[in-house]
């Protein structure tokens, strides 16, 4: 027996049928003996369109009103599927996230989650009933709904899972699991079994869409042992009875992955736009004066690139920022010109960061150096370069991204044979 949280994302609850398979599948795991709770998605499309009723409504409209709104998609999915789940002789009960609760700061509309209280559930669970939970909600202090930002419910179940002890948080989805890189560019990318709590932080930071960015933080802070599979297969298959390990993709400790490699996966996003400040004054306090405003308006940079100039006099320094926040850069950077004193401003949108990914970087020598060779070889021009211990990142134009990926992707030999 085991205790498992059971997340099921949006297409995965698409409409009524899908909802009956998902109920199938947490009964194959309570009919296991599994004590079970499940986090549930808005169903496809669903928060879009609320999102987009806020926008008529009013463009700049509050966000607890908001929460109130986007929250509902949830609120319908849990009820659902709870029913569903009495339907066929399992027995279910919904809750929504003030009722756990789980409680969160009061940023609405991008809360983060600050405690769950998990003796309800547990008990409930240990009753033998299924709790159905509303993903992507919770309470925040001043006693109103609040919602964690777009892909929530991935963080509601990983945080659940740490709150009840659970053995594993599974994400069903509408993919079998983790791929070295997006299968839609290499056809044959390959799922990996295991991928460590770093390496897929990395992946989904730096383009991966498979999990929201933050569950898979607090997977890794409280040792979430996450596994990623499909909701697409027949939930009644043998090969999903009593398996050892079924098919999917385990994150988890790199001490649980015997077979390491220096590179396992290759990200790619075109969210960013390249900015260069030309000819910046190079002495002591111009980046702050760049950097500060634009923290100050909530912008994230990225890749940062700053030159030493010959002569210690002018320089250039190039970075990047999320590309929906592209033209309110540039705006703030405008108006920090006389502080900062640069002379142009230049910037790009078509550009694409490939990354690549591996925790075996650490300990090998002439990753990065491979990666630049590849490139170049295919006539690729790199324009920034950042890296971390176990990642490079390469700034090029959106253009190449198909090609580059490829590249890299046989480079390291991921390419399934
Ligand atoms: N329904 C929310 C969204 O679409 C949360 C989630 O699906 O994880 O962003
Ligand atoms: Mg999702």
């Amino acid at each position: 027996m085991a205790r498992l949280v059971m997340k099921f994302g949006g297409t995965s609850v698409a409409d009524i049928d899908r909802i009956r398979n998902v109920a199938r599948h947490v009964k194959r795991e309570v009919d296991a003996g599994n004590q079970v709770a499940v986090v549930v998605s808005a169903m496809a499309g669903t928060t879009n369109q609320l999102v987009e009723w806020t926008r008529a409504a009013s463009l700049l409209h509050d966000a607890r009103e908001y929460d109130t709104v986007v929250a509902a998609g949830e609120q319908i999915t849990s009820g659902l599927l709870a029913i569903t789940l009495q339907d066929i002789g399992v027995n279910a009960r919904s809750w929504l996230g003030w009722q756990i609760p789980i409680r969160t700061d009061s940023a609405h509309g991008v809360a983060r989650i600050a405690d769950i209280e998990g003796a309800k559930l547990i008990e409930r669970m240990g009753q033998g009933q299924v709790a159905v939970v509303a993903g992507f909600q919770g309470i925040a202090p001043d006693n109103r709904v609040s919602t964690f930002g777009r892909g929530g419910s991935d963080t509601t179940a990983v945080a659940l899972a740490a709150a009840v002890g659970a053995d594993r948080c599974d994400i069903y989805t509408d993919v079998d699991g983790v791929y070295t890189t997006d299968p839609r560019i290499v056809a044959n990318a390959r799922r990996m079994p295991r991928i460590a709590y770093e390496e897929m932080l990395e992946m989904a930071s730096l383009g991966a869409k498979v999990l929201q960015v933050r569950s898979v933080e607090m997977a890794m802070v409280h040792g979430v042992r996450t596994f990623v599979r499909s909701s697409f297969t027949d939930p009644d298959a043998p090969e999903l009875k009593n398996a050892a390990e079924p098919p999917g993709t385990l994150i988890c400790d790199e001490d649980e992955i015997v077979e390491k490699q220096v590179v396992t996966g290759i990200a790619y996003s075109k969210d960013e736009a390249q900015i260069s400040l030309r000819r910046v004054a190079d002495k002591p306090g111009v980046a702050a004066a760049v950097f500060m405003p634009l923290a100050e308006a909530n912008i994230n940079v990225d890749m940062i690139v700053q030159n030493i100039s010959e002569d210690g006099s002018l320089t250039d320094l190039t970075f990047t920022v999320p590309i929906a926040d592209f033209d309110r850069s540039q705006q703030v950077l405008e108006g920090a010109r006389e502080a900062v004193g640069y002379q142009a401003i230049q910037g790009s949108t078509d550009v694409a960061k490939i990354s690549v990914i591996g925790i075996g970087m650490r300990s090998h020598a002439g990753v990065a150096a491979q990666a630049f060779e590849a490139l170049a070889g295919r006539g690729i021009n790199i324009r920034a370069i950042t890296t971390s211990e176990i990642k490079i990142s390469m700034l090029i134009d959106a253009s190449y991204t198909e090609l580059a990926v490829r590249t890299l992707h046989s480079l390291y030999g991921l390419d399934r044979n």
